[in-house]
Order: structure tokens, then C-alpha cells, then sequence
């Protein structure tokens, strides 16, 4: 079956996940309201400026809907400012910066210090078999995880070595670059996977 991946459509890189997802096969729909959302078997939060994500997904009335639903088991995965925005503990957030939670981590928002606005480095990210070039962008790390939290990826080299920039639990992924950008689909691939296997077990 083709299952529905949406990708929250109220700022951000909202496009380039749209075009990567369809180029894996799967019907890839914009997300800006709750019946929009109850079509979806997963979700992807994409990367921009989680400050405005946050406040543009309470004008529309979709951060308790998506939270319900994520509470329900819908995978989602986040890219950058959608890292922050699944993260349920913030550093250097913006003052009563809200966020949708799920993913027991500890995010730090613009970790990789203002100097540094954006850099690519090859990285190993389990479960693929060579390594991904990533990008960057006034990207946050993980500052810690919980213990439901497993480790996909670390930042190789540089000051930032070993930083965790990957991250799964369950049916949620997040990165702290942009797999969307680079034509390199395999990330998202990953949650294709995670989407199809939870569709299917739903049935
Ligand atoms: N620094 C941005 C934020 O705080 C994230 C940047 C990005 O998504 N490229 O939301």
C-alpha cells in the first residue's frame, strides 16, 4: 500500500521534503490544518526557524492536534528547526518558546555557535551502509538523550566531534541537518520505512 507522509507546511524548507518523499514513491501532501493532518500515516517537521514554526502552528490550532497524534504512535521525523520542534527539552530556546515533545532528548538550538552559520561533513548514520554528506544550517545538536533514545549519528570532525546529530526513538527520527537538500534520499528512506513498518503492524 502507499502511505501518506505529510510535511508541516507553515514555514521552513517545506518543498524539498515534498520532492524527496515523492521521488521515494510515497503520496507526500502539505499539512496546514488538523484534516490534512488525520490523513497522514507520518509527518515530517521540516527545517527553518523553529521560533516561527512554534507560533505559526499555534495561530493554526495544529500543535495539539499533532501532539495528540504523536502521542497516538504517528511517526515523524524532524530536520533541524523539526529537531527542535520534536525535542522535548530545549537550551537556548527563545523565551516561552513551545515545542511539540516527544522525543526525549535535549536539544541545543544554534549549538554549533554563530560564527559557524553553516558547514557539510560526511557522517555514518546507522542502519546505511555509507556515509551521508550533511549539511548544516545554524543547526542544533543533542545536547542528551534518554534512555529510549538511540544514537543514529555524530558529528566526525572538527570542534564539534562526537556531537550527536541523529537520533531515533521509536517511531520518531530527527537529524540535525538537512536530508532534504544534497539529492541524497536514503534518510528519508529510513522513515519510509519506519512509516510503512507502522502502518503495517496498525492493520
Ligand atoms: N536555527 C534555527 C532554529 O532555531 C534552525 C535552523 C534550520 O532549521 N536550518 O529554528
Amino acid at each position: 500500500m502507499t502511505v501518506t507522509i505529510g510535511v508541516l507546511a507553515v514555514q521552513g524548507d517545506v518543498r524539498e521534503h515534498v520532492r524527496v518523499l515523492g521521488d521515494l514513491g510515497v503520496r507526500a501532501t502539505t499539512v496546514r490544518r488538523t484534516s490534512e493532518l488525520d490523513a497522514c500515516d507520518g509527518l515530517v517537521v521540516p527545517g527553518g526557524e523553529s521560533t516561527t514554526i512554534a507560533k505559526l502552528a499555534r495561530t493554526f490550532d495544529l500543535l495539539e492536534p499533532i501532539r495528540q497524534r504523536l502521542k497516538e504512535g504517528m511517526p515523524a521525523f524532524g530536520t533541524c528547526a523539526g529537531m527542535i520542534m520534536l525535542a522535548d527539552r530545549l537550551e537556548d530556546g527563545a523565551v516561552g518558546q513551545e515545542t511539540l515533545g516527544g522525543l526525549d532528548i535535549t536539544v541545543r538550538r544554534n549549538a554549533f555557535g554563530r560564527q559557524v552559520d553553516s558547514f557539510e561533513g560526511d557522517l555514518e548514520i546507522t542502519g546505511l551502509d555509507a556515509p551521508v554528506h550533511a549539511v548544516f544550517i545554524r543547526a542544533p545538536w543533542v545536547e542528551s538523550v534518554g534512555p529510549g533514545v538511540e544514537v543514529l549519528g555524530r558529528v566526525e570532525a572538527g570542534a564539534a566531534a562526537g556531537r550527536i546529530v541523529a537520533v531515533r526513538q521509536g517511531p520518531l527520527m530527527a537529524t540535525s541537518f538537512h536530508p532534504e537538500v544534497g539529492g541524497d534520499s536514503r534518510v528519508h528512506q529510513l522513515f519510509v520505512d519506519l512509516v510503512t513498518g507502522a502502518t503495517t503492524r496498525a492493520e
